[in-house]
């Protein structure tokens, strides 16, 4: 006979507790991870990726214990079964969960834990393989005829069951096939036993011992068998099979057996979940499919993978905030102040959103357009949003909407595979506990659209006071009342919102920030909020207004005050650094301070000693040249006065590096080839730098740099007038021909930003562009430029001029060639700025632009070296500089 165990498992082994059932060797079991300990196991043992690592675990059966601490071990029975994960099944929604499916293979008993956290592992011993067939005569007759006495009971119950299951004859023939010695094992797992058998057969490590436990088992369960089948005489067959498919899961319904008591524990949830379902105060419809549902989840085993869903269902259902809102106070005035105090100008929208409350309070009800804020990035629309749930004294939720392409995103998942889960909406529900929140629908305008449906129509539904009282997600598959939700979105452009969409939204305009408007707000919220944030006070740093300037001009170029506000923490965080780097220095005189660090309360000694620090390397720097006698005092000096450090615009370098944008326009006008056009983004306007260079080639044209179609257009219909104008302007390729294609490949490029920079707008600046590449002049640097083209060399007039007009004067330019049709537009802009700048209008691309003033200079625009040849006076080229 083979030995019971040929299997040599490892000296150490990972333990898996369970207090779902006793798992013996040569059985299988599904077990249900919700430990912390037992779901680090499978994380770090069992799941590399998705696929599964076959490992042996070492599985102790376990009593919970309601009195002892979660995070401690319990005491561990001291034998186990090793054994071996066969299926991990489960999600991650709402919470972990998964279900193990486990085949025993051999007893072991534990020689010491080694390891209690985050899962204990164990030195072990196995048992089952010394666990020898006894050699010796006498006992070999005594257990020979204790088995065959046990295999006789095997067979009988075996055949009392239905032959025709094939799970049943299977069972047969095991017994047959298996060694005896694995009998005892197998067939306490299949017949209704208790835990607690379970248990000693398992703690039964001598084989005698363990087959004379197991007998009388199975005689009562062959009387069970014979009760049923008198009782129940003419059902017989279906009885039969009742009972056969049973054994092979778990028996749990055979009249005259034990009962099992472990089973009792494990519904005390179902039954706590039953409860919450009866004292919930879900609508009735609701509340019918819960009590549906856990009428089904009773009699379900806990091992199937459904009953993990189902439960995660009907805990969400219990969970979702039904009935449950907060109280709203709306004080007008109070949110005047509280809006005025949270942001510094934005005077439209704050005016708005007070009128837009002061309605609502009038009317008391929600029904009305949704408020959309639409603006460029960092100009503060999440925070308004965020404001007038602090108005209203509502919970706050964001929900980025930013390539969001599938409505289940909205809608959720129908429950009917594993994973699915409920949208966002319901989930935010969720996460904020109330049915009356403010929403704040993030970026609607960057909805996506696939295969899998399109979410803007889901959020219609959402968004429609008609429709959303009864809002269907997926996954619950029951109305939940959305009406009570204060919607808010928001977007960068208008132009991309699904236009249903956009019928049900009121627009508000969030423009961009003027720099004394930046200024006043880095001072009064940006400066003060870091400063916190980076545990620093004003009398340790100082930011002056100087320096925040110079942060806007020269180190960020947008709209908004996001790019601000990250510099600003960068100057925060680099304070420290920079101090902690002379730390060493001060090591000496500071050493309990710098000992205490290693601990996380010495953090306030940490910002004193960092201080300290910086106050000694100023003033060692400054008494240097002054008086250096006095240094010696400094190393006594044991609490400095306080110095705040201040930022100046050397700091600044130090920290961010070179000004970004300072000689950013002089510098890449540098050479031949490239033209500072103006484009619209929704981020605002933006001056756009137009390069070109040529290759020796085919005559191909590269375009690159994010662009919409309407561009590339634009720049074959440029270097197709180019070309049809070489001669008049005597513009050459590099070989010196008039074909300026001829061998020759152009590149194109629109750098700035990953921003598609559609509009034809770009027309007049590409032929300038590459007019001083087949020309050799430069471009003037202070000259900006926009407008459409036609292939005979129009101008046509293009879109957004007031804002793209606001980015050249923001960049610090000149002049403005704009078309002379839009003439008209710059009414729009503010008299600043049009002071500031000069304009220069035309119609077409060969006239003398209205407003241009040749200068001397620059009159001659196409000569060679050393000659001075007017070949034309006439056109946009005048931006042209002679090369020096
Ligand atoms: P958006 O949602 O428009 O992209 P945010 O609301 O996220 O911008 O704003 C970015 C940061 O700038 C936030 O910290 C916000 O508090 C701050 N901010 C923007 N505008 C103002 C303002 N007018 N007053 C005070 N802080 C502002």
């Amino acid at each position: 006979m083979s030995s019971v165990s040929p299997i040599q498992i490892p000296s150490r082994l990972p333990l898996l507790l369970t207090h779902e059932g006793v798992l013996l060797p040569g059985s299988t079991m599904r077990t249900s991870v919700d430990s912390a300990r037992n779901l680090q196991l499978v994380r770090s043992r069992l799941l590399k990726g998705t696929s599964l690592q076959s490992t042996i675990l070492g599985v102790i059966p376990n009593t919970p214990d309601p009195a002892s601490d979660a995070q401690d071990l319990p005491p561990l029975h001291r034998i186990g079964t090793a054994a071996l994960a066969v299926q991990v099944v489960g999600s991650n929604w709402p919470k972990p969960h998964y279900t193990l499916l486990i085949t025993g293979l051999c007893r072991f008993q534990i020689v010491q834990v080694l390891k209690e956290k985050p899962y204990p592992i164990a030195e072990v011993e196995q048992l089952d393989r010394l666990e020898e067939f006894p050699n010796t005569c006498k006992m070999r007759e005594e257990l020979g005829e204790l088995s065959e006495q046990f295999y006789k009971y095997a067979v009988q119950l075996v055949e009392m069951l239905d032959m025709s299951v094939p799970a049943v004859a299977k069972l047969r023939r095991l017994l047959d096939s298996l060694p005896r010695e694995a009998l005892p094992d197998i067939l306490t797992s299949i017949i209704r036993t208790s835990n607690k058998e379970k248990l000693q057969i398992l703690d039964a490590v001598s084989l005698e011992e363990r087959f004379k436990m197991t007998i009388p088992l199975l005689v009562r369960q062959i009387e069970g068998l014979k009760l049923l089948q008198k009782t129940r005489k003419p059902k017989q067959d279906d009885d039969k099979r009742v009972i056969a498919i049973r054994p092979i899961r778990r028996i749990t319904h055979i009249p005259g057996t034990l009962e099992d008591e472990d089973e009792d524990e494990d519904n005390d949830d179902i039954v706590m979940l039953e409860k919450k379902i009866r004292t919930s105060s879900m609508p009735e419809q609701a509340h019918k499919v819960c009590v549906k549902e856990i009428k089904r989840l009773k009699k379900m085993p806990q091992s199937m993978p459904e009953y993990a869903l189902t439960r995660n269902y009907l805990e969400l259902m219990v969970e979702l905030p039904w009935n449950k809102s907060t109280t709203d106070r709306l004080d007008i005035r109070a949110a005047r102040i509280l809006l005025d105090n949270d942001h510094y100008a934005m005077e439209k929208l704050k005016k708005r959103v007070l009128e837009y409350l002061a309605v609502r309070q009038l009317k008391n009800n929600l029904k009305g357009p949704i408020l959309c804020f639409v603006g460029p990035p960092g100009v503060g629309k999440t925070s308004v949003g965020r404001s007038v749930a602090k108005t209203l004294g509502r919970e706050f939720h964001r929900i980025a909407l930013g390539g969001v392409c599938d409505q289940s995103d909205i809608r959720g998942h129908r429950r009917t595979y594993v994973g699915s889960m409920p949208g966002r909406i319901i989930n935010g529900l969720k996460t904020v506990g109330v049915n009356n929140p403010v929403f704040l629908l993030d970026e609607v305008d960057k909805l996506g659209k696939s295969l899998q449906g399109d979410p803007a129509a889901a959020l219609l539904e959402v968004l429609d006071p008609e429709q959303n009282h009864n809002f269907t997600d997926h996954y619950l598959n029951v109305a939940f009342d959305l009406s009570q939700v204060l919607f808010i979105a928001t977007a960068n452009t208008t132009a991309t919102i699904p236009a249903a969409l956009l019928d049900r939204m009121e627009i508000i305009q969030v423009p961009g920030y003027t720099q004394e408007e930046k200024i006043e707000i880095a001072h009064r919220h940006l400066i003060p909020k870091q400063l916190e944030q980076h545990g620093l006070t004003p009398q340790q740093i100082q930011i002056p207004q100087v320096t925040t300037l110079d942060i806007i001009t020269r180190y960020t170029r947008e709209a908004g005050v996001r790019s601000l506000d990250r510099k600003l923490g960068a100057i925060c965080r680099a304070v420290a650094v920079k101090v902690a780097e002379v730390q060493p220095k001060e090591a000496k005189l500071e050493r309990s301070d710098v000992a205490e660090r290693e601990d996380t309360q010495g953090i306030v000694q940490f910002v004193n000693c960092v201080r300290t620090t910086v106050f000694h390397v100023c003033r060692e720097h400054i008494l240097e040249d002054e008086k250096p006698e006095s240094i010696s005092d400094t190393a006594d000096l044991a609490l400095p006065p306080e110095m705040p450090i201040l930022i100046d615009f050397h700091a600044l370098k130090d920290i961010l590096g070179p000004p970004m944008y300072e000689m950013e326009v002089s510098q890449r006008l540098s050479q031949p080839g490239v033209a500072i056009g103006l484009a619209w983004t929704p981020l605002g306007g933006e001056i756009m730098f137009v390069e070109a260079s040529r290759m020796d080639g085919e005559g191909q044209l590269t375009l690159t740099g994010q662009l919409g179609d309407v561009m590339k257009e634009s720049a074959h219909l440029a270097i197709s007038w180019l070309r049809s104008n070489a001669k008049k302007y005597q513009l050459t390729n590099a070989f010196g021909s008039f074909d300026l294609l001829d061998n020759t490949d152009i590149h194109l490029h629109f750098p700035a930003g990953a921003v598609t920079k559609d509009g034809p707008s770009a027309g007049v600046t590409i032929v300038t562009c590459l007019a001083s590449l087949f020309s050799g002049r430069l471009v003037r640097s202070d000259v900006a430029m926009t407008g459409e083209i036609t292939l005979r060399g129009l101008v046509l007039p293009v879109g957004g001029i007031k804002d793209k007009v606001l980015a050249a004067h923001r960049a610090g330019l000149k002049q403005v060639i704009i078309p002379r049709r839009n003439e008209k537009d710059l009414e729009g802009v503010p008299g600043n700025v049009r002071q500031d700048l000069s304009f220069v209008t035309a119609s077409c691309l060969d006239e003398q632009p209205e407003g241009a003033h040749p200068h001397p200079h620059r009159s001659a625009l196409f000569h060679t070296a050393g000659t001075t040849k007017d070949i034309f006076n006439v056109s946009w080229l005048l931006s042209l500089l002679p090369l020096t």
